[in-house]
């Protein structure tokens, strides 16, 4: 495993390669962020939004929101342009108070909404089934998000889909193709987080296709057919984490009180123990967690430096979310004990060595981390 000289992440990281500089792609694309012109990514908005109001349709666009930071973004913006937005939410089964205060806030900034849940036996079923075969929980909730919109745009006649910012820029990517204005099939392939499974791969003796429907993505053609296109507001604005949390808090969006997972309290503030669980997971499959991410993009941004990056996850140490494990275990109606059976599966052991009873990473980012295993 080799660690970014700039951030701190590892090569281990999904979609992200360390060069012979030791620098990562996340801090390549950083780099290249001050050259693209934002006046004329501006003026290329404008652009694509008179084309869309010209076809005069009952809704502009679509935009999938959770009622968190970036979709409060997504909305303000949309209606600062003139857009009429209808916004469709995939319901997730782990909303909470602050979760559905925030989507009551956007909804109020003067949108149509869908809140979608999906049958929950069916999704109960699904996401067990997803943490069991990948170690990858929120694949149902993936698929969903990202189906639900393109579902809605063809079946409503919506010529554009807004979403929030491209992560192939933002955390990584090595494939240049993916890192364009437009979300496309390769893209969902590749970062949509289901482990490259489209909902026909997950139909089996107890669940059927028909039951998958909400979390089917239309093809491509079928898109353009339609004349739909999926457009990320990231490249058209600069999109900072902070500068849009602070953008938003001006337009009613409440942080946590405390950070959910990583160091952001602005983030996975509208979920309450998922997203928790997803993010520790990568722990075990590629040795780090959230907060390097977070702490990545802000040594990025020049907020902070390496050392104090790594003086941070020193001082952290231990981030099991414990009550999110158990929430997450009552949800599944797994055992905690079956939760580190199915967990443990997913270990790697490209980068984790049992010494003495206890897991380790060798050449870890600050000498030899001891992991003291939770069975
Ligand atoms: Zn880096």
């Amino acid at each position: 495993m080799r660690y970014c000289k700039k951030c701190v992440l590892p090569d281990s990281r999904p979609n992200l390669t360390v060069n012979d500089d030791g620098i990562c792609t996340a801090c390549m694309s950083s780099n290249e962020k001050p050259k693209v012109d934002w006046v004329n990514r501006e003026a290329m908005f404008q652009d694509l939004v008179d084309e869309v109001k010209e076809q005069k349709r009952n809704y502009d666009c679509v935009i999938p929101v959770s009622g968190g930071k970036d979709s409060t973004w997504q909305v303000v913006k949309a209606l600062e342009y003139g857009l009429k937005p209808i916004c469709v939410t995939w319901r997730t089964p782990a909303r909470n108070g602050l979760g559905q205060k925030n989507l009551d806030n956007l909804i109020s900034l003067g949108v149509d909404h869908l809140d979608f849940s999906v049958n929950p036996k069916l999704e109960r079923k699904f996401t067990l089934k997803a943490f069991e075969r990948f170690g990858s929980p929120v694949i149902p909730m993936h698929m969903a998000i990202h189906a639900l919109p393109m579902q809605l745009a063809i079946e409503k006649n919506i010529p554009l889909i807004l979403w929030g910012e491209n992560s192939a820029v933002e955390y990584g990517g090595d494939d240049e193709k993916l890192k364009g204005m437009e979300i496309t099939r390769s893209w969902l392939m590749q970062y949509g987080v289901t482990h490259g499974t489209t909902a026909q791969d997950w139909v089996g003796n107890d669940i059927s296709m028909s039951e998958l429907a909400p979390y089917h993505w239309p093809e491509e053609a079928e898109l353009r057919a339609k004349n739909v296109r999926a457009v990320f507001l990231g490249q058209y604005f600069s999109w900072d984490p902070k500068l849009t949390a602070k953008f938003v808090s001006e337009h009613g969006f409440q942080a946590a009180s405390d950070a959910v997972v990583g160091i952001f309290d602005f983030a996975d503030v509208d979920d309450a123990f998922l997203m928790s669980v997803h993010h520790w997971l990568k722990w075990y499959k590629f040795g780090f967690t959230r907060t390097w991410d977070n702490l990545s993009l802000e040594i990025r941004a020049g907020r902070m430096t390496r050392t104090e990056a790594i003086e941070h996850l020193k001082a952290l140490g231990d981030e099991t979310p414990h009550k999110e494990i158990e929430m997450f275990c009552e949800y599944t109606c797994i055992t905690r004990n079956r939760f580190f059976e199915i967990a443990e599966k997913f270990r790697n052991l490209n980068i984790w060595e049992k010494r003495k009873g206890t897991w380790q990473i060798p050449n870890f980012l600050f000498g030899d981390k001891v992991w003291i295993d939770e069975n």
